[in-house]
């Protein structure tokens, strides 16, 4: 076996996971990678390409095991080399660029990652950089390769596009030799280790890691390593501290239902574990009702959906930045009328802003409440078009100013109703069925978010045909005109109560 720098990172990320993946992939890739994930590997294909226009010309090594040729442009000094590959005995790797700089006879080595994260970001991602670096230079040392500066490129989250995409401004170059220099020999040690822990056949026996970790740790080989968790296990107690799990976990107590009446939970968390055991709903009347008496007819219940691109599409955006594409709205009018719909969709080949701001003063009711779901994602998609269409920054903020999240009777220390089947999550995908079972999203051709906001990217690609695009098309709107739907019925059964 050889050791993959993709394999490497795996494993410093979760050893199980990256043994898996080598010795049971059929495990490890039982789940189809969902919109989400293909979505940050296109985008890190497409930035990686982009980012070669920052040294032009180079010579492209197209396989992923061509060592030889590799080796060949390296001994002619091909001025840049793009993918180039180097094995060692134990070691494989492929590298993003390489640039001949003649002032010091060397090659400098740079790696481009499709993040906006820089040292201070708390993600911990540079960091994870850093040692994809050191792996390459690990095995170019090994070889004899010798190598002049280490370099992260990465996307700068300042840019806004403003025409034509300029690269030098859109990239940042991080010099990262010094950090990467510094952890070179604990690097060597991980690797030894790595490869040591990977290339044995035996599987690592019993629970993995994650059994000491809340419910969001756990990734899609977690039920194969933790198969004797129950349907709804102590992990999924909504921000559970890991003295608290360890706890209940050595006492081998892996189910809500079994978790003692006496064990110290907080108030919130306790409610959690009391409507589980006792299959009963939790309802704070008196919360219901004066969440309920903040929300103003005529009631806008509104849900947008949109589109991250790392690169920026269109002028005024900067990397990452949602391009909202598409709303639904439903309008409750007064205490006796039926709901009225509204919705729009864009999938054209320009910036979808405009239209989208139009349609939405045309639309929504002057007065009253704006329901959403979620505030802070919804409120943070009208700042940013406020900030590009000045036009309409008066108009996006006097939308803010009227909304009320939804959400804040499902959730945390605001939450007034509390369902068995909520399994701790105030997510609308799991609020809905509990209270509104005739609703589903089982049985939509998009079922969530992350699948609209790629079907909408493949639109305006123009990956589908003409019928397909109107088939794609229609299955958005019916996606987006269900979460408003959705919205509107548990606002009833709050109502009820
Ligand atoms: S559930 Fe956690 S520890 Fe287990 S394999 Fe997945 S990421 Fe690793």
């Amino acid at each position: 076996m050889k050791l993959s720098k993709t394999n490497f990172i795996t494993y410093l990320d979760c050893k199980k996971n990256a043994w898996l993946k080598i010795h049971k992939p059929n495990i490890y890739h039982q789940y189809p990678l969902s919109s989400f994930e293909q979505n940050i590997i296109d985008s890190g294909n497409e930035i990686d390409k982009l980012a070669r226009g920052l040294f032009l010309d180079g010579t492209t090594v197209e396989s992923r095991d061509d060592t030889e040729l590799t080796l060949k442009l390296i001994d002619k000094k091909e001025p840049v080399i793009y993918q180039p590959v180097f094995a060692t005995e134990k070691f494989i790797t492929a590298s993003d660029i390489l640039v001949w700089n003649s002032e010091n006879n060397i090659y400098d080595l740079y790696e481009v990652k499709a993040s906006t994260s820089s040292e201070d970001g708390g993600s911990g991602k540079t960091k994870d950089y850093i040692k994809d670096i050191a792996f390459q230079k690990i095995v170019l040392d090994k070889i004899g390769i010798h190598i002049g500066s280490m370099n992260l490129i990465r996307l700068n989250k300042e840019y806004i596009r403003q025409g034509k995409i300029i690269l030098r401004e859109l990239f940042i170059i991080e010099d990262l030799t010094e950090e990467v220099n510094s952890i070179l020999e604990k690097t060597k040690e991980d690797m030894e280790m790595a490869y040591n822990f990977l290339s044995s056949d035996i599987e690592p026996r019993g629970h993995c890691d994650c059994i000491f970790k809340g419910k969001n740790s756990h990734c899609t080989t977690s039920k194969y390593s933790n198969y004797d968790l129950p349907e709804y296990p102590v992990h999924a107690i909504a921000r559970i501290h890991k003295t608290k799990l360890t706890e209940l976990v050595d006492s081998k107590i892996f189910d809500i239902n079994d978790v003692p009446e006496d064990f110290e939970l907080s108030e919130n968390q306790r409610r959690q574990v009391d409507t589980a055991q006792s299959g009963k709903t939790y309802i704070n009347r008196e919360g219901i009702l004066e969440f309920l008496e903040t929300i103003k007819y005529p009631i806008a219940f509104l849900d947008y959906e949109t589109y991250p691109s790392a690169l920026p599409r269109y002028d005024g955006y900067r990397p990452y930045q949602q391009i909202p594409f598409q709303f639904s709205l439903h309008i409750v009018e007064s205490p006796e009328s039926e709901e009225l719909h509204f919705d729009f969709i864009y999938t054209g080949e320009k910036a979808p802003d405009k239209l989208f701001a139009e349609a939405l003063q045309k639309h929504l009711p002057k007065t009253g409440s704006v329901v959403v779901w979620n505030q802070k994602f919804e409120k943070g998609i009208n700042e940013q078009i406020g900030e590009r269409l000045p036009d309409y920054q008066l108009f996006m903020k006097e939308v803010n100013d009227r909304v009320v999240d939804l959400m804040i009777p499902f959730s945390g220390k605001t939450l007034v109703y509390d369902h068995p089947e909520f399994k701790g999550s105030a997510s609308i995908k799991y609020v809905l069925p509990a209270l509104v079972p005739h609703l589903s999203y089982k049985n939509m051709h998009i079922q969530e978010g992350g699948t609209a906001s790629d079907t909408w990217n493949r639109i305006v690609s123009g990956e589908y045909s003409k019928d397909d695009k109107e088939i794609k098309t229609q299955a958005l709107k019916d996606y987006c005109h269900l979460d408003t739907l959705a919205m509107v019925e548990i606002w009833r059964v709050l109502n009820s109560v």
